[in-house]
């Protein structure tokens, strides 16, 4: 975690990723991982790194098309670590096992916050 942890803070302000709405177009690098199939689901996932602290979130998005106010994504802080053993398939099983994570997306009417334990993807 010391890698992680080195940057949190620019300015003795926190980083604008550690905003549940704060890590938006153009302030990250993604990196592709894949869609998640389970049950159906065709979960989007991929890990955002900030630009600015170096943080990388593991971001997982899914929205059902029959179904209107389904989108939702969730996004949680992972290390090098668990980043190595991510795939699309276990995506959704990390986050829910993070400390915590952001979520937000139509599903939750558009609010966003800050949660933690199992997210709910199917
Ligand atoms: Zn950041």
């Amino acid at each position: 975690m010391a890698t992680t942890e080195a940057n949190t803070e620019i300015n003795n302000e926190p980083c604008t990723c550690m905003s549940p709405d704060g890590l938006c177009c153009g302030k990250f690098l993604s990196t592709w991982v894949g869609i998640d199939e389970t049950n159906g689901r065709f979960g989007e996932v991929s890990i955002r790194q900030c630009h600015y602290c170096k943080r990388q979130w593991l971001h997982y998005f899914v929205e059902y098309e029959h179904l209107s106010q389904s989108g939702r994504w969730y996004r949680g802080i992972i290390d090098d670590e668990i980043a190595q053993i991510l795939t699309q398939e276990n995506a959704a099983e990390i986050l829910s096992n993070l400390e915590w994570h952001f979520y937000g997306g139509s599903y939750f009417f558009g609010k966003f916050g800050r949660s933690r334990g199992q997210i709910y993807v199917s």
